[in-house]
């Protein structure tokens, strides 16, 4: 079975993000996994949520019914500190990732660049930048030696990319997106599909209009993505479905 592997920041960032791809690949029978940093406590909009806690409770929940929507296999919130991925340890976190990607063994990983996506948010970049290391990383044996014990080895995914846009939002800090080379195409049902995951989301109810108008009139049915490496390697080449050339291991 073909497996897709999602790191992301912040419960949403899967829909927001990722909504029409992880749809799709559900659909054509490929299993799909969705991990999330943080539980987004660091959020302006906090719903009926008094205290962090509460907040992170509420967006856990609201996580699961989104990945729910989006026939998503494997799902589950992690617990760095919102806002601060910057400042959270590297070995830490990309050694957790190792272990998780050790054990869902995907054949592909999507993840954010180091751009922080669209929205040049530093907790999307730093996501991408942790994903990054475990996807070189999961596959050496000399990394995280002491996790390769009771049945867990080496796992190498077959590509890794990044989301990405053929436009920038105004009104943002300057980003310098990754390069398109994947245009994936999800179609207008699978775009409303993805709304109504966002809106799963209900402590974030105030940016509903305002993202439904950036994904709906700006990207439209598309959702874009750069193809940062690969297991073999290859020349680059424009592609319209992420599990081009990949085979089960
Ligand atoms: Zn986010």
């Amino acid at each position: 079975m073909l497996k897709l592997l999602c790191v992301t920041a912040h419960p949403d960032d899967e829909a927001g993000g990722f909504g029409g791809t992880l749809l799709l690949c559900a659909e054509r029978g490929v299993e799909t996994s969705v991990i999330c940093l943080t539980a987004g406590t660091a959020a302006r909009n906090r719903g009926t949520a008094k205290t962090d806690e509460e907040l992170a409770a509420l967006r856990r929940a609201e996580f699961e019914a989104s990945c729910k929507f989006l026939n998503v296999t494997h799902c589950g919130v992690l617990n760095y500190p919102d806002g601060k991925l910057d400042r959270t340890d590297l070995y830490t976190v990309v050694g957790d990732l190792v272990h998780r990607m050790r054990l869902l063994r995907p054949h592909v990983v999507i993840t954010f660049g180091p751009d922080g996506g669209l929205t040049g948010h530093m907790d999307h970049a730093m996501a991408g930048v942790f994903a990054t290391m475990a996807f070189e990383w999961a596959g050496r044996p000399d990394r995280y030696p002491e996790q390769l014990q009771n049945g867990v080895t080496p796992h190498w995914a077959q590509k890794l990319y990044y989301a990405t846009a053929d436009l920038l939002l105004p009104d943002r800090q300057p980003i310098a997106p990754p390069t398109v080379t994947a245009r994936i195409e999800i179609g207008k049902e699978r775009f409303e599909k993805k709304a109504q995951a966002f809106q799963k989301h209900t402590t974030q109810k105030p940016l509903f209009e305002r993202v439904r108008k950036n994904l709906g009139e700006r990207l439209g049915t598309s959702e874009m993505y750069h193809l940062a490496a690969t297991r073999e390697p290859r020349e680059s080449k424009f592609e319209a479905d992420l599990f081009d050339g990949v085979a089960e291991d």
